[in-house]
């Protein structure tokens, strides 16, 4: 039994609620604080209860104080305070053992769910695949990042190497989506390279993050390595405004408008991982064995989380070979998810009247016409801030594709909603257009074992994150495997040492040239 005491604070089964409700801290220069302002928006979204006391920060000086005190060299670097590349390695072996026990993978699971409702395999997928990350970078996994390399020289000792060296005082600002996964690898991936986070989370969640942090100083994280602060999305934007040139980089995910807004304000020192409008096509190669399969995956990754993943199927092109075995399957798939188990529920960042605003507009357009949804869940409780929408999906007609419409037919819709476009061979160079013209390139699909066609749309394509074959699918953010946008040279990504390395340090080259001296060197005048 571990005595969950130890680290956690609240208990998302029986507390958590309007008469107890659980109370958030920051943390800052080691210290937990307790808040005079909390946020009284935050309603519990299944219920609209007050559940949550979250601060309401406004006074940020001292989180700019310890921006400005930590050295541009960092925390550690290759040829300073080495042994805190074990020291974290050790820390991500007793979390992750503490994190396989049943207890507190529950907890962790639970909590999620309490402020980001979706199914229970959801929300334990994030806390496994958090578990598995810290079991990848216990021991030695740490120091492996930081592995120089060196190049002979051009004479007797001279030598080049190219080290990976720290950004120094960072930020790590997340959204609400995956309240353990996104803050929690990006984090360690900046403290494993050297850097200090400042790490701020979407307030609506924020509760899981500061709940692993406790975790992970429990487990030996020296508590002042970094600071957590919990405040509105404008006052991190003040603060990114007043902190200057003392923070060095930041790592953002969330929307397009707020990351090319941190993007001016920082003047460029940001890597981003933003909005997806994420496409998947299945090929010309239909087989009836694998109908049941693709029309799965394709609910799966359209409609888990309620569509609110910065990796679900938002335009789903469907060869004509396919149409009239595939539709009917994803419109049965769609109507058995529920409020019940979660597999539908609330959209916190889009209310029913800009959902429906959205569907009807995009009605409007010549032939299109909605395949399933577009109405209201019915016997909830979600409170009117949020959103509380059927699995949704809008079919336009190819030919209407390109034409006026196209920027609106490609908005993110951050709910469980879907674009459905049937293709024929014939409209191929339309559908290859689209994928030119689409501005977001995180993931994408390719539904087809045929490798002249996945060969064609791959080499004409730059999605960060492309999955190819019949069992294609646009959502999985593992920790086995790079995930993160491409095309944009500040694409950052998340979860795997390359993720780690591209992101949170920078290259540099330190040429020994020693000596001896060279016996036919002449020697100049220097009189
Ligand atoms: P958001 O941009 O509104 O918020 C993200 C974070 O930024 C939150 O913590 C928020 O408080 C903070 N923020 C807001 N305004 C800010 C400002 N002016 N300065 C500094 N911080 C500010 O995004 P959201 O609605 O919470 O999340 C949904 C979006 O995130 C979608 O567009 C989704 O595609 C994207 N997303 C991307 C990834 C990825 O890996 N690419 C992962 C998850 C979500």
């Amino acid at each position: 039994m571990v005595n969950l005491s130890k680290f956690t604070t609240l208990d998302p089964l029986k507390g958590m609620n309007k008469e107890d409700p659980g109370n958030v801290q920051n943390l800052v220069s080691g210290e937990w604080i307790e808040s005079s302002q909390f946020r009284k928006d935050i309603p519990e979204p299944l219920t609209g209860e007050h559940f949550l006391n979250v601060p309401d920060t406004k006074d940020f000086s001292a989180f700019i104080k310890n921006l400005e005190a930590c050295p541009k060299s960092g925390l550690h670097n290759p040829l300073k305070n080495v042994e805190r590349y074990l020291m974290l390695g050790e820390v991500c072996a007793r979390a992750s053992e503490l994190m396989r026990n049943k207890q507190v993978e529950e907890f962790f699971t639970r909590l999620i769910q309490r402020v980001m409702p979706k199914t229970k395999k959801q929300c334990l997928g994030e806390v496994v695949v958090t578990r598995l990350f810290l079991e990848n970078f216990s021991g030695d996994n740490v120091r492996f990042l930081s592995r120089s390399f060196s190049n002979p020289g051009d004479h007797l000792g001279q030598e080049s190497s190219g080290y990976r060296w720290p950004f120094g005082a960072v930020s790590v600002i997340a959204p609400f989506n995956f309240p353990l996964e996104i803050p929690a690898l990006q984090a360690l991936g900046a403290l494993f390279m050297g850097n200090r986070p400042l790490v701020k989370v979407d307030s609506k969640v924020s509760v899981v993050f500061e709940q692993f942090l406790r975790l992970l100083i429990h487990c030996g994280l020296p508590s002042s390595d970094l600071d957590f602060i919990n405040c509105r999305g404008e006052i991190m934007g003040k603060l990114i405004e007043q902190s200057k040139t003392n923070l060095r980089l930041v790592q953002f995910t969330g929307s397009k408008e707020v990351a090319e807004k941190i993007a001016v304000t920082t003047k460029g020192r940001i890597k981003i991982e933003d909005a997806g409008f994420d496409w998947k096509i299945i090929g010309p190669d239909y087989d009836p064995k694998w109908a049941d399969y693709v029309a799965w995956q394709c609910d799966e990754d359209a409609y888990n989380a309620s569509g609110q993943k910065c990796s679900a199927q938002s335009l789903l092109f469907i060869h004509e070979n396919w149409e009239k075995d595939l539709i009917p399957k994803l419109r049965k798939l769609a109507l058995k998810r529920k409020l019940e188990d979660l597999s539908i529920g609330p959209v916190l960042t889009w209310n029913n009247t800009q959902f429906l605003d959205h569907v009807n507009s995009l009605l409007k357009i010549p032939g299109a016409r909605c395949l399933f949804g577009g109405k209201e869940l019915a016997n909830h409780s979600i409170p009117k801030v949020y959103g509380s929408m059927q699995p949704t999906a809008v079919e336009i007609p190819i030919k209407e594709l390109l034409g006026k419409s196209f920027h609106n037919v490609t908005k993110e819709i951050f709910g469980p909603f879907q674009v459905i476009v049937v293709y024929e061979d014939s409209d191929l160079p339309i559908v290859k257009e689209s994928l030119e013209q689409i501005s977001q390139n995180l993931t994408a699909a390719i539904v087809s074992n045929d490798v002249v066609f996945q060969q064609d749309l791959l080499s004409n394509t730059i999605n960060g994150t492309t999955y190819i074959g019949m069992k294609a699918r646009t959502t999985g953010a593992p920790q086995n495997h790079w995930f993160g946008p491409s095309g944009d040279p500040r694409s950052a990504g998340i979860g795997t040492p390359e993720a780690i390395i591209t992101t949170w340090s920078g290259h540099r080259e330190i040429i020994k040239d020693v000596g001896p001296l060279d016996q036919k060197w002449v020697v100049p005048d220097i009189s």
